[in-house]
């Protein structure tokens, strides 16, 4: 018979749940449900009881939880959700950074032969064990910044054995690290250099060859793409959603990154999110807060690139659901500290607390299809961080420089 473990945490200052909230549009910080003086009773992996520490007390006791008494002053939120990575990749784009800062454009770089396909030169180096390696290495980082969830693209690969070997990797990475790893087919990411044949051909022959398998070896249940000139058009793409629509995979796509277009697809096939959206206009905000396709917003990427941020208070005034990822990455985005770029966004555009904090939680998730994460509530997946303060409002006024200093995932402490 197998045991039953109960813990016990508190008394925790402000236990800001992010329960009861919208999924979609504004949100003031008198929203929020804070409980003062709070605690949070875990039975295995889930959160069993919420409420007063002292009122909870007593049955925490009486069934013999685990006791982690806290010392001092604590916030805690639900382990954040980073709904937008690709942490899976070889090498270092160090010198288009510095190419870019010396006014090259990212578009220029990859017309010339840098950016991505750089990255997918060294990746392809790399063996499945050395990418799953390195990608743990991120995810560990990011885990240790209060990121319990983790979205993973690959998209690196460009070619079907390669394109399975990133996603093999993310798989091995995800059982050798406490962070969960959400992976993402990315194979529509640009169109490789070395693929004989057209644009629509190599997306044919990755839904032909590459999606089957991903459903057998469990390898991902999400497929993005990216469209931008120099990536794929509106028309090359159609086919290829159509495909995973119908094999049932959760639809994704790289959006209005540099020129708008990509959310009217992204609306139109029912993707689950449409990330980046920093030139999207009125009409794709418009089509975005219509529909049900979550809006990421990408801060990272436009600190790594120095361009304008997504227009996240027109997105949440629209009534769009609006999350926020760190888009970790080699090229645009090299940072990946969420924390901080969700507390620069809300800064430039003028985002609650309340707003800034839902797209990193509850928001996230829903960006992944998630269910039991992201709000501290009965029945959910026990990922807790706790901040070393006394007030909630002191996280995004740090501008993320103030991490969580005790992390819990599926009810136990790392
Ligand atoms: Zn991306």
């Amino acid at each position: 018979m197998q045991t039953i473990k109960h813990t016990f945490i508190g008394p925790i200052r402000q236990a800001v749940t992010m329960a009861n909230l919208p999924l979609k549009g504004a949100l003031k910080d008198e929203q929020l449900q804070v409980i003062q003086e709070a605690g949070i009773l875990i039975k295995d992996e889930e959160i069993y009881e919420i409420g007063p520490y002292w009122d909870l007390y007593p049955e925490a006791q009486s069934i013999g939880a685990e006791m982690i008494s806290l010392k001092g002053d604590f916030v805690a939120l639900p382990g954040l959700v980073d709904c937008h990575t690709h942490i899976c990749f070889g090498g270092s784009r160090a010198q288009d950074y510095a190419m870019r800062n010396a006014g090259k454009s990212y578009l220029e770089i990859a017309k010339s032969g840098g950016g991505i396909w750089d990255t997918v030169s060294q990746t392809r180096k790399a063996s499945l064990d050395k990418l799953a390696q390195l990608t743990v290495q991120r995810a560990n980082r990011h885990l240790k910044d209060g990121i319990t969830t983790i979205e993973v693209k690959s998209g690196y690969g460009l070619a079907i054995e390669e394109e399975l070997k990133m996603l093999r990797a993310i798989k091995l990475a995800n059982k050798n690290t406490l962070a969960d790893l959400i992976p993402t087919c990315l194979a529509a990411h640009i169109p490789p250099k070395d693929f004989q044949g057209t644009n629509k051909d190599y997306l044919k022959t990755i839904a032909d060859e590459v999606f089957p398998i991903l459903k057998i070896e469990g390898l991902s249940n999400r497929i993005d793409a990216f469209i931008e000139e120099t990536a794929f058009t509106a028309e090359d793409i159609q086919p290829y959603f159509q495909k995973a629509k119908e094999m049932g995979f959760d639809i994704t796509v790289h959006a209005d990154q540099f020129h708008a277009g990509g959310s009217q697809v992204a609306v139109n096939i029912g993707a689950i999110s449409a990330d980046h959206l920093e030139s999207s206009t009125d009409k794709e905000i418009e089509l975005l807060a219509s529909s049900d396709t979550i809006a990421v917003a990408l801060p990272g990427a436009s600190l790594g690139l120095g361009m304008a941020y997504t227009p996240a208070r027109k997105l949440l005034d629209s009534g769009a659901t609006l999350a926020i990822a760190s888009d970790w990455n080699p090229g645009s985005a090299p940072m990946g500290d969420l924390l901080m770029q969700a507390s620069v966004l809300g800064t430039f555009e003028k985002l609650s607390n309340a707003e800034v904090l839902a797209g990193i939680t509850y928001r996230a998730a829903a960006a992944l299809g998630i269910k039991n994460r992201g709000t501290l509530e009965v029945g959910k997946l026990a990922d807790i961080i706790l901040f070393p303060t006394d007030d909630y409002q002191e996280i995004t006024y740090q501008q993320g420089r103030l991490k969580p200093t005790i992390i819990i995932k599926n009810g136990v402490k790392v």
